[in-house]
């Protein structure tokens, strides 16, 4: 038996010799050549993902997470998803967003209009704040969380980060749960006292993720934020630069610091454009994988009421504001 082994042995070390140079034949000539391929293909696998798609089916989300986890496993996955018109749509028009992006544009282009429910953005938001607290709220795919549920039930932390401010967070923490979301269970711990905050300092530059230069171009509008419950209310600010400021807080489950590199993927979930880009560009140079999607089951809901003449809307919330002053002491 010796001997059919070192012979194949022999056999295996022959293979990895050089095979010997015929006579005139240059040693360099050959050998760069396939080098260059395989230092080609590291750089290409080195280089970190960069997807953004559009779709009506959260089950791309499942899919692009689960990609995500099995190159980097699911402790190295981040899926931060947005609320409004993602993981709920308003059951009417009346306090939907695409409702409030057409009181704010009104504000804006045609402050003497009939239709208007507030004399200014505080009064719009204040309007906005009573039609969340009566409004029920929907997924917009009756699966979506057992969706999100599956996700979490494989090991990986989600964020909902929302354009809502903390001073609605009681009718989103109620009608998340009602639908049969939770999002304490998964949610990335962060190193900051409860309540609210500032997401950033601009006197100091890069305490919280954030550039000198990027702060100078956001620092005009610094709101108080709010995270709890894995639910980051960030008041109506840049996605992408609030992102940034939440994971520079991130710290692992032992307590200690750590930075957001020990994520290896981001999966962000939004029905805006804007804010999908904002994320893209926002994590461009991050090491991170990232797959920015941009969810648009309701699209059809908002072109259909942008398209329509709002009597419903604008009828419904003045009985509505009829009865609660009839009813309620003011
Ligand atoms: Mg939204």
């Amino acid at each position: 038996m010796l001997v059919p082994l070192r012979r194949c042995l022999i056999a295996i070390v022959l293979a990895c010799l050089p095979a010997p140079l015929a006579f005139g034949q240059e040693a360099a000539v050959a050998a760069p050549a396939p080098e260059s391929a395989t230092t080609a293909a590291t750089v290409a696998a080195d280089a970190p993902v960069r997807t953004d798609v559009t779709t009506a089916d959260f089950v791309r989300v499942v899919d692009q997470v689960a990609e995500f986890a099995a190159r980097h496993t699911a402790a190295g996955v981040l899926l931060v998803v947005d609320i409004d018109n993602t993981l709920l749509a308003m059951n009417q028009h009346l306090g939907s967003d695409q409702w409030f992006t057409w009181q704010d544009g009104l504000l804006k282009s045609d402050p003497d209009s009939p239709h208007l429910v507030a004399e200014d953005f505080p009064g719009l938001l204040e309007v906005q704040g009573t039609l969340f607290a009566l409004s029920g709220m929907h997924p917009p795919e009756p699966d979506l969380p057992e969706h999100i549920k599956a996700i979490q039930d494989i090991g990986v932390t989600t964020v909902v980060l929302t354009s809502r401010s903390d001073d609605f967070r009681n009718a989103a923490q109620r009608e998340l749960a009602r639908n049969g979301y939770d999002f304490a269970k998964s949610a990335l711990r962060i190193d900051e006292r409860r309540g609210l905050f500032l997401p950033f300092d601009p006197a100091l530059p890069d305490a919280h993720g954030l550039s000198a230069d990027i702060i100078e171009t956001i620092k005009d509008r610094l709101s108080p934020v709010s995270y709890s419950g894995g639910i980051y209310m960030t008041a109506g600010q840049h996605k992408g630069h609030m992102l940034q400021t939440l994971l520079a807080r991130a710290i692992p489950d032992d307590g200690a610091r750590h930075e957001s590199r020990t994520f290896r993927a981001v999966v962000f979930v939004d029905d805006h454009q804007k804010h999908t880009q904002r994320v893209h560009d926002a994590l461009a140079d991050s090491p991170m994988d990232l797959a920015t999607i941009r969810y648009s089951r309701e699209d059809g809901n908002v072109a259909a009421f942008e398209a329509s003449d709002k009597r419903q809307e604008v009828n419904g919330w003045r009985r509505l504001q009829r009865a609660i002053d009839t009813v309620l002491m003011q």
